[in-house]
């Protein structure tokens, strides 16, 4: 192993793992066609170049597909586990910039991955449609000083702390109610 692999951080992310947790993700029941959406599967095989990519042949259509086809991820350049990295710092609120940097990637790049990752891991999944009652906790809302402008004044200068609640809690809210986007 190159000694370079082991300050690469995707260098230490196990491809095999990956894959079981995009296989996990999109087909928790077993996998499925994602052309006539049969259950009959059989497994054919693994990717040329990506040896833990699994290859399925549909029994009922006759037709093969991956554990990629029909997702995002599939037809990039970048290995799987640059990607799952991405959706982990995604998860931690970090920039673009600061994904590119820990990844030693261009930020341009980035952009296109996270613009991509937001929309969802499988592609044609359908859009999440909130019903009902929505519950989102941890809200922080200013509501003027009440008399009191001082200690609002005061207040305000933990506003970083405040903005970190707000993100906080807006992450929870995506991660419980579009489960899709991760
Ligand atoms: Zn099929």
């Amino acid at each position: 192993m190159a000694a370079s692999d082991l300050i690469n951080l995707s260098g230490l992310i196990d491809d095999a793992k990956c894959f079981a947790l995009v296989r996990q993700h999109r087909w928790p029941e077993g996998a499925c066609c994602p052309v006539c959406g049969s259950g009959a599967v059989i497994r054919d095989g693994h990717h040329d170049a990506q040896l833990c990519r699994q290859r399925y042949r549909c029994k009922t259509c006759s037709g093969r597909f991956d554990d990629l086809t029909g997702t995002v991820l599939a037809g990039h350049h970048q290995p799987l586990r640059v990607w799952v990295l991405c959706l982990y710092f995604m998860g931690l609120n970090l920039s673009n910039r600061q994904i590119a940097l820990e990844l030693g990637l261009d930020g341009s790049d980035v952009q296109a991955m996270t613009e991509q990752l937001r929309r969802g891991l499988v592609a044609k999944a359908p859009e999440v449609e909130l019903k009902g009652e929505v519950e989102i906790d941890e809200v922080y809302v200013v509501a003027g000083h009440k008399g009191q402008p001082a200690a609002v004044a005061k207040r305000a200068g933990s506003g970083a702390g405040a903005g970190w609640q707000a993100r906080r809690a807006a992450a929870r809210w995506r991660r419980t109610n579009h489960p899709s986007s991760v």
